[in-house]
C-alpha cells in the first residue's frame, strides 16, 4: 500500500526525522488559510498524488506571497498530472500539501528498500538528490552508495557514519544524518514498510538537515497488524479494478498482456500464466477467484476482466474441486448474459461434474470455445487472438 507525502511525513516526524511544517488541504481557500497559519514568507504548494516526479510535471510550486499560494493552489488542484510514475493517463490531484519553504543548499538522496536477494534491508544514499534516482542508478551508478543492513543487528552507528561521510557531510551535519538514518530505519521496520525514501534530503543554507519529500510503501501482507496505516488508504489513488476485486474477495493483479485469465486457486493461476507465456501469449492479469468461488464470484470476476479494454480474449481455467464444474458453467453463462461478450471466450473445465459443465457451455447460445487441457486452452486462446 502506498500513502501520500504528507502522511509519510507525519510518520517521519514521529520517528524524529525533521520535516518542514505543513498542512494537508482539499480546497484553494483552505490552502491560503494554511499558508497564513504557517506564516513566513515562502511556501511550497505540493500536489498529493501517489506518484513521484511531481516537480517536473508542475505539481510542486514555490509561492512568495499568499496571492501566489492561491494562484498555484488553483492551478494544481483538480489538474491531472502526468509523471513518469503515473502512466500516460495521469493522476488527478484531489489534495494539496502546503508547506513552509526551505532555503536549499544541497539536495541529497536517502532510501531504504528490502533487498530480497541478500535477505537484508538496503540503505541507499546519493549526493545526486532531487532528481530521478533511477536515472542516477542507470547512468552514474558510482554516485549511489549502498550498505546492506542485517535485520538482526539493525543499522549501526558506524554504518550510518560511513554513509554520512560518503555524502560529504561535515561537523554537526554528520551527527544529524546519523539520526535521520536511524529514525528512518526504525520507521521502516516498525511499520513493515517495503520502501522509505527521502528525495531530496536537503542541507539548508544554515546547515540544517530536512526531509523535503517523503515516500513510504507498505507490505500489504503485514497491514493486518497496522490498522492505523490502513486508515491512511486513499482509494481514489488505487487501481479501480484491483479495488473492485478486493471488495469481492478476489485476488487480482493487473498485468500488461491481452489474454484475460480467470482461474481458481493461486497455484493454478500461476500455472495458467506460465503456460500462456510458454505458447507465446501474454496474460492481461492474474485473477484467482478462490477455491470455493460460487456463481456470483465468477460473475464479478468476469465483469472485472471484460471491463479491461486491453483484453482481446478471455481464458477461463477452472478446476472443479470444492466447486462443481456445472455450477461454474452456470456462473459463466449468467455473467455473459449480464455483461455481454465482445471478445472470444475459451473455457477449460476439469474435475467434478465436468461433463455436465461442458454440456451447459456447449448448449448455450454464446460462442464459447471449449478446451480439453491447460495447454489446449492456452493454445486456443492465442489462436483466437491471431484469428
Ligand atoms: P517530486 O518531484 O514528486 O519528487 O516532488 P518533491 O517534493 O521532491 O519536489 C520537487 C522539487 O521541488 C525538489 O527537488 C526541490 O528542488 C523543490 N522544492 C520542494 N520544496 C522546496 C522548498 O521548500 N524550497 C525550495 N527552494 N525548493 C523546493
Ligand atoms: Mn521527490
Amino acid at each position: 500500500m502506498n500513502i501520500h507525502e504528507y502522511q509519510a511525513k507525519q510518520i517521519f516526524r514521529d520517528y524524529g526525522v525533521t520535516v518542514p511544517e505543513g498542512r494537508a488541504v482539499f480546497s484553494v481557500d483552505e490552502a491560503v488559510e494554511a499558508a497564513e497559519e504557517l506564516g513566513g514568507s515562502l511556501w511550497v504548494v505540493k500536489a498529493q498524488i501517489h506518484a513521484g516526479g511531481r516537480g517536473k510535471a508542475g505539481g510542486v510550486k514555490l509561492a512568495k506571497s499568499l496571492d501566489e499560494v492561491r494562484q498555484h493552489a488553483d492551478e494544481i488542484l483538480g489538474a491531472t498530472l502526468v509523471t513518469h510514475q503515473t502512466g500516460p493517463q495521469g493522476q488527478k490531484v484531489r489534495r494539496l500539501y502546503i508547506e513552509q519553504g526551505v532555503d536549499i543548499d544541497r539536495e541529497l538522496y536517502l532510501g531504504l528498500v528490502v533487498d530480497r536477494a541478500e535477505d537484508t534491508i538496503a540503505l541507499m544514499a546519493s549526493t545526486e538528490g532531487g532528481v530521478d534516482i533511477e536515472t542516477v542508478a542507470a547512468e552514474t551508478p558510482e554516485k549511489i552508495l549502498q550498505i546492506n543492513v542485517d535485520p538482526l543487528t539493525g543499522l549501526t552507528d558506524f554504518q550510518a557514519r560511513q554513509i554520512a561521510f560518503g555524502l560529504g557531510l561535515e561537523g554537526k551535519a554528520v551527527f544529524k544524518a546519523v539520526g535521520f538514518m536511524k529514525g528512518l530505519y526504525k520507521a521502516f521496520v516498525e511499520t513493515d514498510a517495503s520502501t522509505a525514501e527521502i528525495n531530496p534530503l536537503v542541507v539548508t543554507s544554515e546547515g540544517e538537515l530536512i526531509a523535503l519529500d517523503a515516500k513510504m510503501n507498505f507490505d500489504d501482507n503485514a497491514l493486518f497488524r497496522h490498522p492505523e496505516l490502513e486508515e491512511l488508504r486513499d482509494e481514489s489513488e488505487e487501481d479501480p479494478a484491483e479495488l473492485q476485486a478486493k471488495e469481492h474477495g478476489l485476488s487480482y493483479v493487473n498485468l500488461d498482456g491481452n489474454i484475460g485469465c480467470m482461474v481458481n486457486g493461486a497455484g493454478l493461476a500461476m500455472g495458467t500464466m506460465d503456460i500462456i507465456k510458454h505458447y507465446g501469449g501474454e496474460p492481461a492479469n492474474f485473477l484467482d477467484v478462490g477455491g470455493g468461488a460460487d456463481a456470483e464470484t465468477v460473475a464479478e470476476a468476469f465483469k472485472i476482466i471484460t471491463g479491461d479494454e486491453r483484453v482481446k480474449v478471455i481464458f477461463i481455467n477452472i478446476f472443479g474441486g470444492i466447486m462443481k464444474c456445472d455450477v461454474i458453467a452456470n456462473g459463466v453463462i449468467a455473467a455473459v448474459d449480464e455483461v455481454g461478450l465482445e471478445v472470444p471466450l475459451v473455457v477449460r473445465l476439469a474435475g467434478t461434474n465436468v461433463d455436465e459443465g461442458k454440456r451447459i457451455l456447449q448448449e448455450s447460445t454464446f460462442d464459447i470455445v471449449s478446451a480439453d487441457s491447460m495447454s489446449d486452452g492456452a493454445k486456443k486462446a492465442i489462436e483466437q487472438l491471431e484469428a
